[in-house]
Formats: C-alpha cells, structure tokens, sequence
C-alpha cells in the first residue's frame, strides 16, 4: 500500500502535506507584494484629495489621512499575524478566520499580483493550497471516522477498468491496477468514508449528503483550489495529485501523505517504539574516555 519509504512518513504533514517548501515563498512574498500594494493605493487615494479636501474642511485630509493609517495598520498587522501562523503551524487566536480571510481575499487578490509579477496561476494555487493546509492543521482539528471523508477524483481509477467506482467504492476488485485499491484498503483500516466524484456538481453532492466535519481531498490544483474555496467554511485538507501520464488520466496519489492527514484528523498517536538498550562503548573507547577524565 505504501509507495513512500516509511523514514520519510513523520515528517510529510508537517509541512502542509506538499513537500513542496518554496510554495510558502511565493506566498508569503506575495502576501507582502499585495500589502505594500495596497498601503501605496491607500496613500495615493489619501493625497489626491489631501489638496482639494482643505477647501471643504481644513481638518478634512487629516481626518482621512488617520483613517487610512488605520486600515493601513490593520491590514499589515493581519498580515504579519497570518505569516506568524504559517510559520509557526499554531493556533494563534483565529487561524479559523484567517482561513476565511485568505480563501474569500487574499486568494482572489494574490492571482492579481501573481499576474503583475508574472507568477503563474498554477504556483500561486499551489502556494495556496499549501497555506490553507497550514491553517486547517493549526486548528488542531479532530474527528470521528464517520465524520471524516476522503474525496477523490475519477481520473485515479484506471482508464481500462470496467468497474463503476463513482456510485460505490466497494464495487473496486483491488486488482492494484491503480491507487483506489490503496484507498479502499485505507478507507477500511480508518473505518472513514472514501467517495470517488467525477466532477465538482458530484464532489458538492457527496458532502452534501456525507455531512463531514473534516474532508481530505486529492485533485490537481486547479480543482482543490475550486473545492477548497466552495467547502468553505468546512476544512478541506488538500493532497494534489500526481500526472505521471498527463492531465485527468491515470492519475496517482501518495498515499502515504492520505494516510499520514487521517491519522491526524482522528488523532491516531503514533505506535510506541520499543526501547532501546544503551549499547555499550567499545573496550578502546572506553579505555579513551578514561583517559581523559
Ligand atoms: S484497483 Fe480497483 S479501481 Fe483500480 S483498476 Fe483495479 S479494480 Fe479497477
């Protein structure tokens, strides 16, 4: 089942379950590009009248330049907030509301300057689908097996397959042609629930119905990104998949990373390890170490 050496398992989730590191770069330095942005439009909308306003009033400009300063603060304060709790995987306060900022705002906004600064849409969505794997682990989310729901796409199952997965993922034979086998085999051994959605009309239908608090999703980027932001506000975990063959074919996914994301959404610790016995110095060694006491 496991496609992932096991030295390699502890630390897949702690980066946001995509190891891929400078995905948190681009956002953060987009974060800050959007922010300075914005401080500059601030300052211009705040100056443009500043020399007509004093007609109206001569307290006017300063009155509008306090309010400016204001939305100024809160917007670099959020920011600087949002980036603390990126880098520091915690709960500080409201990553649950920080989560509604980035996929309503910040996200839309990001596309924008990831435009200006000829970022492509497809990093940009990686970095944000990152970000909010970040902010849903901050919340230190745990769930029942009933409640947890692993959405997968359509295009993992293998393109020759006569089986009809889309209805009933039991319906797989686990002949290992392709990684729904894994997932089943995952799905029975959590005793959660692993839905296969040929589309987002269906992937809307099955929460919907499943009702869940927590959903780990797999998907390429563009549709996590979609799910991530129409689930909202329920958590949505999201694992891209891999093309190996292309787009929306034969896809693959890690599923040491889906394995990994639901023992910590049950909160499943990890299974002692036995101790070991202190081994003792070799006789030249020790001989050594008496030497120089
Ligand atoms: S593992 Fe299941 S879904 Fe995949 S090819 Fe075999 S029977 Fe079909």
């Amino acid at each position: 089942m496991s496609n992932q050496s096991p030295e390699q398992s502890p630390s897949i989730i702690l980066d946001g379950g995509n190891s891929i590191r400078p995905q948190k770069r681009i956002f953060i330095g987009l974060l800050i590009a959007t922010c300075c942005f914005l401080a500059i439009l601030l300052g211009v909308l705040w100056y443009v009248p500043y020399v007509g306003l004093t007609n109206i009033h001569p307290d006017l400009p300063l009155i509008l330049g306090i309010f400016f300063g204001l939305v100024s603060l809160i917007a670099v304060g959020g920011v600087l907030f949002l980036i603390l709790t990126i880098l520091l995987g915690r709960d500080l306060f409201f990553s649950k509301r920080l989560r509604g900022i980035v996929v309503k705002i910040i996200f839309p906004l990001m596309v924008l300057v990831g435009k200006i600064f000829g970022v492509s849409k497809v990093k940009v969505q990686r970095s944000f689908i990152e970000i909010n794997n970040n902010l849903v682990l901050a919340q230190h989310l745990h769930t029942t097996p009933d409640k947890l729901l692993l959405l997968m796409p359509h295009c993992l199952q293998y393109h020759e397959c006569p089986v009809r997965i889309t209805g009933n993922v039991v319906n797989c034979k686990r002949c290992g042609k392709c990684h729904i086998k894994g997932l089943v085999e995952i799905s029975e051994k959590y005793h959660v629930g692993l839905a296969v959605a040929t589309g987002g009309t269906l992937a809307r239908r099955i929460v919907i119905e499943k009702r869940p608090k927590v959903i780990i999703a797999v998907a390429c980027e563009r549709d996590l990104t979609s799910g991530i932001q129409d689930s909202y506000p329920l958590p949505v975990y999201g694992i891209t998949n891999k093309r190996p063959h292309g787009p929306c074919y034969d896809t693959q996914v890690d599923l040491d990373k889906v394995e990994e994301a639901v023992k910590v959404f049950l909160n499943v610790q990890p299974e002692a390890q036995p101790e070991t016995q202190p081994v003792a110095a070799p006789a030249s060694e020790a001989r050594w170490q008496n030497q120089t006491h």
